[in-house]
């Protein structure tokens, strides 16, 4: 299997995106550190899906906004598996709603959860991947942070940010062999996206060349490539997954 022997860390790993990424990692043969913020049974779900397949796994609670907590994360990583060799930065929320009504706690909690959260996680996993001499972090933007949306301005601002982030790190990174990219989905069925109203949903579908949502796989499956081998001349790029729905 492709990425046997390594050891990845997937942020907002108990459901949706994250839940499909992880999986698919440890399908691929790397054991799977979860991190999930709140909901302890769904990552433990999880955790049995990734054991089952003959994977170690390891839950890692934490709020991935928050440095303290980040910080504590990676160093129990460390203390059990002692390597890293993949991150794969997933976690987000939204607080949707038109600029004038948000609040400063919505923008702040979406910036934070979403963005500052990369810088986190991505400074605490590249001090151990500089002295591997490698490494793999892909980040889960969205096509929002290209286009716009209305009633996103903070998830669209976030997402946007991610893209220059990622640029910026895969420039810093890529002498030591460490390759940054972005994955930007489009409207991808998850627990984030269940929420929205109907009417909103039929719109998106009408608006997707090939007529169908995507599904947490489709994104998983990108972001296995981008970790692998065969993605090794490949950094500081964003890889649409969204049907078309961007073009
Ligand atoms: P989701 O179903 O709502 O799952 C969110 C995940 O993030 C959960 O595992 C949640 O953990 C975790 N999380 C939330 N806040 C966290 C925090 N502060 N610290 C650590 N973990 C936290 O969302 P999703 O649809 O899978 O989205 C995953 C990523 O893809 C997000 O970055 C999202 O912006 C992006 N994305 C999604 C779509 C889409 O159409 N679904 C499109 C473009 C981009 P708990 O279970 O513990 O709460």
């Amino acid at each position: 299997m492709e990425l046997s022997g390594q050891v990845a860390l997937v942020t907002g790993a108990s459901r949706g995106l994250g839940r499909a990424i992880a999986l698919a990692l440890a399908e691929a043969g790397a054991d799977v550190a979860l991190n999930y913020v709140r909901n302890a049974a769904a990552a433990e779900e999880v955790a049995a899906a990734i054991r089952e397949k003959g994977r170690r796994c390891l839950l890692l609670q934490a709020d991935v906004g928050d440095g303290q907590a980040v910080g504590a994360m990676f160093e129990r990583l460390m203390a059990e598996w002692g390597r890293l060799d993949i991150l794969v930065n997933n976690a987000g929320v939204t607080r949707d709603t038109l600029l004038l009504r948000m609040s400063e706690e919505d923008w702040d909690t979406v910036l934070t959860t979403n963005l500052k959260s990369l810088f986190n996680c991505t400074k605490a996993a590249a001090r151990i991947m500089l002295k591997q001499r490698g490494g793999r972090i892909v980040n889960i933007s969205s096509i929002v942070g290209l286009t716009g949306n209305a009633g996103q301005a903070n998830y669209a601002a976030a997402k946007a940010g991610i893209i220059g982030f990622t640029k910026s790190v895969a420039k810093e990174l890529a002498p030591r062999g460490i390759t940054v990219n972005a994955v930007a989905p489009g409207f991808i069925v998850s627990e984030m996206t269940e929420r929205l109203p109907e009417e909103v949903k039929r719109a998106y579908l009408e608006r997707i060349p090939l007529g169908r949502f995507g599904q947490p796989d489709d994104v998983a499956r990108v972001v296995l490539f981008l970790v692998s081998p065969g993605a090794s001349y490949l950094t500081g790029q964003t890889i649409l997954v969204d049907g078309g729905l961007a073009m």
